[in-house]
């Protein structure tokens, strides 16, 4: 009797330790101002979104980061990791929030809670000066290279089938400079990514590649927390106060300039 009552008292203790360390603990917000650190995950290879000046991460989104930082009165951390590894590092309970230019997608949802969205995005279509693809169906039976794990990856690969795309072979790198230096190497024929990343890599390789207008898909950026953090709400309030009063415009002016 009195075993199984301390048993069953461990049990609950484990389980409430285990749903902290997941990132279910039900005041983020709290536990972040104890800690006086909060941490950022991202991929700093994406212009203007995040990337590097020497050792310190800039870009739109790390400048949001240090406002919800400021916000909270604690330190920011940024940690530049692998897109990829950005959800698993939320629900592992290793960072508090990830900004990272990411899509909002239902896959996703079921793994993170993301705040309200602050970009509107889309796919595009990086291809070499002298390339005849014009457009997305011409990128059918092409090798086309991508970031690994983006909504980019989802559409070429287009394993549910909900588009046309059939391409050639999909090449897959934790970098889209590098897809682009493959680009203009002429080992692959095409690069999909998000706009105004791609449009700042033609920018930088303007005599070898040319961006094509075609949009091919509609998307929404917005910040990525652990299911059930209680930092949404005070990222969501952020946000708005941030549109209201104009300091969320003059972060995309400073990197965006059309
Ligand atoms: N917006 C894209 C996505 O969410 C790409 C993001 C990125 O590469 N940082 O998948």
């Amino acid at each position: 009797m009195k075993t199984k009552k301390l048993l069953s008292l461990v049990l609950a203790g484990t389980l409430a330790l285990s749903l902290t360390a997941c990132g279910g603990s039900d005041d983020a917000v709290a536990s972040i101002k104890k800690k006086g650190t909060i941490t950022m995950v991202t991929n700093a290879s994406f212009e203007p979104f995040e990337y590097k000046d020497g050792d310190t991460v800039i870009g739109i989104d790390a400048e949001i980061g240090q406002a919800i930082a400021d916000d909270l009165g604690v330190k920011l951390e940024i940690q530049d990791i692998d897109f990829n590894s950005c959800i698993p590092s939320l629900t592992s309970g290793k960072a508090d929030f990830c900004a990272a230019g990411m899509s909002v997608t239902e896959e996703r949802k079921k793994n993170v809670d993301f705040t309200d969205t602050y970009f509107d995005a889309s796919q595009m279509i990086l291809v070499g000066s002298d390339s005849t693809i014009a457009g997305g169906s011409d990128i059918n039976d092409k090798t086309v290279g991508v970031q690994q794990g983006t909504t980019g990856d989802t559409y070429v690969t287009n394993e549910d089938g909900s588009n046309d795309v059939k391409v050639k072979e999909v090449k897959r790198y934790t970098k889209l400079t590098d897809a682009v230096s493959d680009l203009t190497a002429g080992r692959i024929d095409a690069v999909v990514g998000d706009n105004f990343p791609l449009k700042k890599l033609q920018a930088n390789n303007p005599e070898t590649t040319k961006l094509l207008d075609d949009a091919l898909t509609t998307e929404t950026y917005a910040i990525a927390v652990p299911k059930g953090s209680n930092l949404k709400d005070e990222i969501n309030s952020l946000l708005k106060k941030m549109q209201g009063d104009g300091s969320l415009e003059e972060i995309f002016s400073k990197y965006i300039s059309e």
